[in-house]
């Protein structure tokens, strides 16, 4: 009886794995709600494929798994909190992903489209979002909560001290919006910092019209040093070569959009 009890209710929070159980099932529920998914008619019969990342002992998933539009997919590496998911929604079935989600060949599970959710472990809610990236095609849309400074950094627009790459990165594929913010006391061991949702949507880009893995590398050049001029950061990447005429050269990276990082990628690549 006593060993039904602890199967049931307990898994006991691990910091090495970003284990801060949110509580509040009205959280629960309007983090749920963020995701807009197409309505039963307009599915046609065609569930909509959502992946949660770290479900933990399921606060979300509750949610999720009742959601008739959802078909859903978990990925946790916790061997403790997948007993629990186990005994608690059998019915995810094999769509319980055992292991680490940022070695997972999503591409492989998913040769679809799939929509991600998550309280995200917030020591690799950067790596997440990287992930995504690279499967940008097939990802319309993430509802996730992070850390609240994350979660302002990669909404940021142009200009301010939030802005950094990742904000650049994220916004040439995806619109970000900030949806509320989490008091740190609706966790179980409450973190220590504020969390914030986010909503992350696909935008309508196709292509980058520009190279874009020098894109990336300007990118990140130039923030490695961001209180300097681009003209001086990226020098190695003009191969010696005197910077293009343009204002662009003379700005610093936090003041440039996304526009002008492809015009200046563009400037770069013909030199
Ligand atoms: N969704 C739950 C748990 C959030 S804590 C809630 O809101 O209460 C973060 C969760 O991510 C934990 O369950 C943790 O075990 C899981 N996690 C941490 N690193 C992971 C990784 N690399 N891959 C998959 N899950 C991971």
């Amino acid at each position: 009886m006593k060993f039904i009890y602890l199967c049931r209710m307990y898994v006991k929070p691990k910091k090495s794995l970003g284990q801060h159980f949110l509580k509040d099932e009205k959280i629960a529920r309007r983090i749920v709600d963020s995701l807009i998914l197409p309505s039963e008619e307009q599915q046609a019969g065609v569930k909509t494929r959502v992946l949660e990342i770290g479900p933990g002992t399921g606060v979300l998933t509750k949610f999720l798994i009742e959601d008739k539009r959802v078909d859903l997919y978990a990925a946790e590496i916790d061997n403790e909190s997948i007993e629990f998911l186990k005994i608690n929604y059998p019915s995810l079935g094999e769509k319980l992903l055992e292991g680490d989600v940022l070695r997972m060949n999503l591409k492989a599970v998913f040769p679809e489209e799939f929509h991600v959710i998550g309280n995200f472990p917030y020591n690799i809610s950067s790596q997440i979002f990287f992930k995504v990236l690279d499967n940008k095609e097939n990802v319309p849309q993430v509802v996730c909560m992070i850390q609240k400074e994350v979660a302002e950094r990669l909404a940021s627009p142009p200009g301010k001290k939030a802005y950094g790459i990742l904000s650049v990165l994220l916004q040439a594929w995806y619109d970000i919006e900030y949806l509320f913010t989490v008091d740190e006391n609706s966790f179980t061991p409450p973190p220590k910092v504020k969390s914030a949702v986010i909503r992350i949507t696909r935008n309508s880009r196709t292509a980058l019209e520009c190279d874009e893995s020098l894109f990336k590398a300007v990118i990140k050049t130039s923030f490695n040093q961001r209180r300097k001029a681009i003209r001086n950061s990226i020098k190695q990447l003009l191969e010696g070569r005197p910077a293009p005429d343009s204002y662009l050269f003379g700005q610093r990276p936090e003041q440039l959009s996304v526009e002008e990082f492809i015009e200046l990628t563009r400037l770069i690549y013909n030199k």
